[in-house]
């Protein structure tokens, strides 16, 4: 496995395979591995011929008095994890060579950005969608990883690559989980143990939604008010946003139908966590 640092050399790397007709499976992460980012790598390792991952702390996407400076960093076990699942390139940019000083070109994904998590953390997904384009131009992947736990940070990623005619496809995998459900997080590792406990109310919440909505509850407000209920009886956990929408657009339903999806976000103790689950009604 080949480490690169320097944004040029990715870009020289990523040509010369291209000419070589060699293709490039892109997993872009900002690090401190887990099973989540691994099922991503392992995917395109049976998928494409040169697994790249990406590990970049985006400071972009990260609002003030947010967690950019305490998010965990850990490049040596990154390492050996990628290494483990089958990566042949890790590129590890420091921020200077994504964004030198003069720096001030954005993308925007209009919409999609302004809702749900994009109106709890304005900018965020302007970070998101800026670095992944930068990325998918040094990096020129044919296909992209991206998991079902950032669901709308997927869809954006979508909406980008369509709109722009950027020729990267975007594959969506699975939100891998704990045992007990928890979805796999990097932020996970800010719980304390009383926290840990408590956050898995969310999982079983969304799960319980789902159920309800597949019994045959089809009105949002009452599967929301009992989502909202369960999730309020851990006394840690404060909701910041419940929401049933369409999976495709997000676009809130007066009644389910159609694919439908369930997403929440919620802090537990001064962690923030998201997650998410889809229903086929
Ligand atoms: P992050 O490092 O949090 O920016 O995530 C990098 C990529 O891994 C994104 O496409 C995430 O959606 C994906 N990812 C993060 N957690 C999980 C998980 N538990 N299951 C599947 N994919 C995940």
């Amino acid at each position: 496995m080949r480490v690169i640092k320097q944004t040029s050399e990715m870009a020289r790397t990523a040509g010369a395979l291209r000419r070589a007709h060699q293709t490039i499976g892109l997993v872009p992460t900002m690090g401190a591995l887990h099973d989540g980012h691994l099922s991503l790598i392992r995917a395109a390792a049976k998928q494409t011929r040169v697994v790249v991952v990406s590990l970049f702390v985006n400071p972009l996407q990260f609002g003030p008095g947010e967690d950019y400076d305490g998010y965990p960093r850990d490049l040596k076990q990154d390492l050996n994890l990628a290494k483990a699942a089958g990566t042949d390139i890790v590129f590890a940019p420091h921020v200077s060579q994504i964004y030198p000083a003069d720096f001030s070109t954005s993308v925007q994904v209009d919409g999609l950005s302004d809702i749900l998590e994009g109106q709890a953390r304005p900018g965020h997904f302007r970070g998101v969608a800026t670095v992944v384009m930068k990325l998918f131009q040094i990096v020129q992947p044919m296909v992209a990883y991206v998991g079902q736990k950032d669901y709308q940070q997927a869809l954006i990623i979508q909406r980008m690559v369509k709109d722009l005619g950027i020729p990267t496809a975007i594959r969506l995998l699975p939100t891998v989980r704990e045992p007990d459900g928890l979805a796999m997080s990097s932020r996970n590792r800010y719980l304390n143990p009383e926290e840990r406990r408590q956050a898995t109310v969310i999982t079983r919440a969304l799960r319980e939604a789902a159920d309800g909505i597949r019994a045959g509850e089809h009105n949002p407000k009452t599967v929301a008010d009992a989502l909202r209920h369960l999730m309020t009886r851990e006394p840690l956990v404060r909701i910041d946003y419940v929401a049933l929408v369409n999976a495709r657009t997000l676009a809130p339903l007066p009644r389910l139908t159609g694919r439908v999806a369930i997403l929440t976000a919620a802090w537990v103790g001064t962690t923030r966590l998201i997650d998410n689950i889809l229903v086929d009604v």
